[in-house]
């Protein structure tokens, strides 16, 4: 995701649990070591003919109780196990969702589905020197100061908290399905959270999986320098979902199910609105670089905050340039960028 660890990824497995949407299809809520991220939802759906379960998200790794939690998590869910899972569906390609992904593959003989765009979170694993100094180039253009460049340039994070990577046994798309004893789930990309974010719909029962597009409360994450404009990517993929018409539950990566899926995408897209006025305010206090203007909106931060912000709002900054709203020089005296009001 870009930014440092939490302090410690192990969890209390016995605070897991699971709850039953509909009638096989169950929500596990996955506890994490994320400080203010208390837990990650994944879905266990039947599959037909008692043939297993279709897991959607594994969970973070870290810690080997991460694991024992989804076991914890699955038992609930009517005494599953990780034998029980033919197949897991990835949303996205980020540690809390795909982190325990190599043990539930070995352990039910599963594949792993996923979209192909994962390169914003699998370079970091695969190539951890070439993405730290990328992050510490972009860190000391945006004008991180040199205390805090660590926190701005660890890849602790994408190599701490899966496993390992899996290779996906089928690259998913638009319109493909995943097949279960609720019928058919169908794919949608999904992307501005990350390039790799897909949702699922089942369209019979109005159900849709959200992964992290949505959420009860407004927290965004934008991966940034992956895609175009993940703004505009994010509220295209709000379009997506409210043109499915009435959604009974949608579920989301984090928190509980929605049942008020207009509602919450309304207060989403206010979210980034209220967002992008107060990065417009922020610059329109004087000509600064991304780090003082994220300083400007969210005041001092920890690292872990501080390097979320400043992705995020490196979002938006982008977002207005294309708009024309924002202009970004280049520093007389150094490399590193000044934002400033648009004409
Ligand atoms: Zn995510
Ligand atoms: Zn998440």
């Amino acid at each position: 995701m870009t930014g440092p660890p939490p302090a410690g990824w192990a969890v209390a497995p016995e605070t897991a649990g699971a709850r039953e949407i509909v009638p096989g299809l169950w929500r596990l809520r996955l506890p994490t070591g994320w400080p203010g991220i208390d837990h990650v939802n994944a879905y266990a759906i039947d599959r037909a003919q008692g043939d297993g379960i279709v897991l959607v998200d594994c969970g973070t790794a870290g810690d080997p109780s991460c694991v024992a939690a989804l076991e914890v998590a699955l038992e609930a869910a009517g005494g599953r196990t990780l034998e029980d899972v033919r197949l897991l569906v990835a949303t996205h390609a980020h540690s809390d969702h795909i982190g325990t992904a190599p043990v539930v593959v070995a352990r039910g003989g599963a594949e792993l589905w996923a979209h192909p765009d994962s390169t914003h979170f699998t370079a970091a694993f695969r190539e951890p020197e070439r993405i730290a100094a990328a992050r510490e180039r972009r860190a000391r253009r945006e004008g991180v100061p040199e205390a805090r460049l660590e926190a701005y340039r660890t890849t602790r994070e994408e190599q701490e908290g899966v496993l390992d990577l899996v290779t996906p046994g089928r690259a998913l798309r638009d319109g493909d399905v995943v097949d279960s004893a609720l019928g058919p789930w169908e794919v949608l990309e999904t992307p501005g959270h990350c390039p790799s974010h897909v949702c699922l719909v089942q369209r019979e029962r109005r159900l849709l999986l959200a992964g992290d597009l949505l959420c009860a409360a407004f927290v965004p994450w934008l991966d940034y320098g992956c895609s175009p404009d993940p703004v505009a990517e994010a509220l295209a993929s709000l379009d997506r979902v409210e043109g499915l018409g009435e959604i009974t539950h949608a579920l989301p990566g984090h928190g509980r199910p929605i049942t008020d899926v207009p509602a919450t995408i309304a207060l989403t897209r206010a979210g980034f609105a209220r967002r992008l006025d107060a990065t417009r305010a922020a610059v329109a206090q004087g000509p600064a670089g991304a780090y003082a203007i994220a300083t400007r909106m969210f005041g001092e931060e920890d690292d872990i905050e501080a390097t979320g912000h400043l992705t995020e709002v490196l979002g938006y900054l982008r977002h207005l340039r294309l708009r024309g709203e924002v202009v970004r020089d280049r520093a007389d005296d150094d490399d590193t960028y000044i934002y400033r009001g648009g004409s």
